[in-house]
């Protein structure tokens, strides 16, 4: 391959004014993964890409079009040039120093692990070639993701770097792939954008340990009351039930728990606001993780909600069900009986019925509307009538089918098996305290000062010291 490529001007500068892309040169260090998947990208906007390699004569097959050379010839030939090289290889680039001299380096390394190194991978390129403008970019986004193009799940570049010109280079580059950039400051945001790519579900850890947990313990708590009970006192092997009958009652006390909780901080903050007279103090820090994983905690209690459907949907084909339909009717005939119709049990299976139906259907479409496409299409107000009413009303409806569910069942002793309540009741006491309490804030006294306060209204010193000196 030629190595006599004659450096070409690709001067910084703004977008309006700069080059079209079939007259810049850009150049690719490393010819991996990456920097291909890069170098197609270049190459299909309108970009000359040349690649700068160790071996460059045997670097294996390159995108159409591309160039390989030495390190020194092609650092020579552009002014741009990403380094898509591991850090652990950055040593070579310390030599290269005066062919980087005002260039503009891309960093789009990332690491293994977080606090891998002292400092950040950009920050450490710009220490050893301080000559050159450094800027971090593209390590959010795949090598598949750049091959591809842009969707709209990785639309965005982000980027940070002390140039603001060099910044401009490159922002015009990503823009020319398609991509929207987000500029993030300085060269100092360089370690965050290192860590987004290492981020495993962040939001989603604090609901997962959650539902697992409340699954956990209703699980053994029901296990012990349902399976392990009957065993004992009445000598009788239900085990079976521990597929379906017993995954059907912790599947919806986990999701109307959760469903609760996802209600239950914005409470909490409309209490805090009140006591304290203002908006304008911070939420403790575990009111605010708490509020920032209610969308998780709410799809999440979705999930068992519709774990929950599935599993009643399939009720009546459950062997033990027809047994016992057959075996009672056939009874009945032998002994010449029949039962009556009972006109509150029709009412109050059908009520349970409907009102779950009603609530499930609500709690759909609290799901989609969470989705981005669609919350994209809502204005602030119509998506939060939707996730606040129509929230509230959801757990109305779940936490009313769960009371029907138990109607008279805790007037009876022998559903407080081993001195214990049923698992029902214990998942009735979070949704109630949070119904209650969104009631109390309806009050007018409360609503109106409530809503002065999220106005920018604030209570005088003097008021807060009367009310302090009420509460104490
Ligand atoms: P890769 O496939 O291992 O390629 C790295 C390239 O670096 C090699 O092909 C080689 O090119 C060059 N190289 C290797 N050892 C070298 C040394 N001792 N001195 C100089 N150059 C050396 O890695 P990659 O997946 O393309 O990743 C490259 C960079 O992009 C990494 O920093 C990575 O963190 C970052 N990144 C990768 C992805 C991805 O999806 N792959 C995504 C985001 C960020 P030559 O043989 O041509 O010299």
């Amino acid at each position: 391959m030629s190595e006599e490529v004659k450096p070409e001007s690709m001067s910084l500068c703004p977008v309006s004014v700069a080059a079209t892309p079939e007259h810049e040169l850009l150049c690719i260090f490393g010819t991996g993964d990456l920097g291909r998947s890069l170098g197609h990208r270049l190459l299909q906007a309108g970009y000359k890409v040349v690649y700068g390699s160790r071996r460059p004569h045997s670097c294996g097959p390159l995108p159409p079009g591309a160039q390989a050379m030495s390190h020194e010839v092609a650092a020579k030939s552009a002014n741009l040039v990403f380094i898509c090289v591991h850090r652990e290889h950055y040593d070579f680039l310390e030599t290269l120093a005066p062919q980087l001299m005002g260039k503009v380096l891309v960093d789009v390394s990332n690491n293994l692990k977080k606090n891998l190194y002292p400092e950040a991978n950009a920050e450490y390129l710009q220490r050893i070639v301080p000559g050159a403008h450094v800027v971090k970019a593209f390590n959010t986004l795949s090598a598949w993701a750049l091959q591809n193009g842009p969707s709209d799940a990785n639309r965005q570049v982000y980027l940070c770097g002390n140039s603001a010109v060099a910044k401009q280079a490159v922002t015009e580059s990503a823009s020319k792939l398609g991509f929207t950039v987000l500029d993030r400051g300085s060269l100092s945001a360089a370690r965050e954008l290192e860590d987004f790519p290492l981020q495993l579900f962040p939001e989603w850890r604090l609901p997962i340990r959650l539902a697992i947990g409340l699954t956990a313990f209703f699980f053994f708590y029901l296990l012990i009351r349902d399976v392990v009970f009957a065993y004992v006192e009445q000598g009788k092997d239900i085990s079976f039930r521990i597929m379906v009958s017993l995954a059907n009652k912790v599947f919806p006390i986990v999701s109307i728990i959760m469903l609760s909780l996802c209600y239950l901080p914005g409470v909490i903050a409309a209490f805090l606001q009140l006591y304290r007279g203002t908006k304008y103090k911070r939420f403790p820090d575990w009111l605010d993780r708490w509020m920032l994983c209610r969308k998780q905690l709410g799809l999440l209690a979705l999930a068992f909600a519709s774990l929950h459907v599935l599993y009643t949907l399939i009720i009546p084909i459950r062997y033990h069900v027809r047994h016992w339909i057959t075996a009672n009717t056939i009874s009945k005939i032998k002994e010449n009986k029949t039962s009556e119709f009972d006109t509150t049990m029709a009412w109050r299976t059908d009520s349970y019925y409907s009102v779950g139906i009603l609530g499930y259907g609500l709690y759909l479409l609290l799901g989609i509307s969470s989705l981005p496409s669609v919350s994209n299409t809502l204005s602030w107000r119509e998506f939060s009538f939707i996730q606040s009413k129509l929230g509230y009303l959801t757990l109305f409806f779940c936490t009313f089918h769960t009371y029907l569910y138990g109607w008279d069942k805790f007037l009876r002793p022998s559903y407080y098996k081993w001195y214990t309540l049923p698992g029902y009741m214990l998942s009735l006491v979070v949704p109630s305290v949070v119904l209650v309490l969104r009631l109390l804030l309806f009050l007018p006294c409360m609503d109106r000062t409530l809503t002065r306060i999220r106005q920018g209204w604030e209570r005088s010193d003097a008021e807060n010291d009367s009310k302090k000196s009420l509460l104490t």
